[in-house]
């Protein structure tokens, strides 16, 4: 945290601050109640800003599983940050070091490591981010070259507080306690990746961690349950894949078909997709390496359409 300035810690500080806010203007719809536009409110800018962390945050800024224009990136990021989600910074170097750590000890919010039980999923769901671990150790660096993406970083913020008040000015009271209920909604449907997804579901594939398949977070999530896979080959833009009985199976994942309409009008390119020869290559059935042994990098990604 020492290489933090003081204007970056406070405005890091405000993003668990309006997350705990959103919790409390939530209560706001037992008073108002919802009417059908506040309901649609509610699940439409679920939905967007879901797709923004999964489609851009995740699997374009941290992964780089496709390609895409900068303006894609950048609006996506704009709508990332507007999810509570703190910044492109931020949101990358903590995602980055679970990969690098996962469910050993410096893996920031699993499940399975101490804390465990109760304690370990109020943790991963959040927990840590009250926690002195909030801060990342090191930004990465190519998002802090990007001037426009580093300086949403720092102002990650204001794309939420914008929405917030176009909500409120559109509909009073009502729309507001929708958009906080959306957001506290969207925070925990985010963060069930990093507590069920580690901890309940199948493992179809070898890694060297807790991943899941988990099909009730992958609904959650637009398609980000389908863990397992995820861990197994981080650089794949599609992670509904599963295998039975030797065979590859396709699972419903949204964000992956949002990633192919996106290609489909030319804002996304070199999806990238494991062969099934190496997706039948990482079949659980093998025997997994020692324990503390280091995860392979990503094998034989090829793009694919
Ligand atoms: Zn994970
Ligand atoms: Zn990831």
């Amino acid at each position: 945290m020492r290489q933090y300035s003081p204007l970056t810690i406070l405005a890091y500080v405000c993003g668990p601050v309006l997350i705990l806010l959103s919790h409390l203007g939530a209560l706001l719809v037992f008073m108002t109640g919802l009417s059908w536009g506040a309901i649609a409110w509610v699940v439409g800018w679920y939905g967007i800003r879901m797709l923004a962390t999964t489609a851009i945050y995740h699997r374009l800024l941290t992964h780089k599983s496709y390609q895409a224009p900068t303006p894609v990136l950048w609006v996506g990021c704009v709508l990332g940050a507007a999810a509570g989600q703190m910044g492109p910074s931020w949101w990358k170097a903590h995602h980055l070091a679970h990969h690098r750590h996962a469910d050993q000890p410096r893996d920031l919010h699993s499940p399975c490591m101490p804390p465990k039980g109760v304690n370990g999923l109020y943790w991963s769901q959040g927990g840590w981010l009250l926690s002195r671990h909030f801060f990342p150790a090191k930004l990465p660096i190519d998002v802090e070259q990007d001037a426009f993406l580093r300086g949403l970083d720092r102002l990650h913020f204001m794309p939420l507080i914008a929405l917030c008040a176009l909500s409120y000015s559109i509909g009073g009271v009502e729309y507001l306690g929708a958009f906080c209920l959306s957001t506290t909604l969207l925070f925990h449907g985010v963060q069930t990746v990093n507590s069920l997804s580690h901890w309940v579901g199948d493992q179809p594939f070898s890694t060297h961690d807790d991943s899941r398949n988990n099909a009730f977070v992958a609904a959650l999530t637009l398609g980000e349950g389908w863990h397992n896979l995820h861990h197994a080959f981080a650089a794949s833009s599609r992670h509904g894949i599963t295998l039975q009985d030797g065979q590859v199976v396709y699972l419903p994942d949204p964000t992956y078909r949002f990633i192919q309409l996106l290609e489909a009008v030319s804002l996304a390119s070199r999806l990238q997709r494991p062969s099934e020869a190496r997706l039948l290559a990482r079949a659980n059935s093998t025997v997994l390496p020692a324990a503390g042994e280091t995860t392979p990098s990503e094998p034989n990604l090829a793009a694919t359409r």
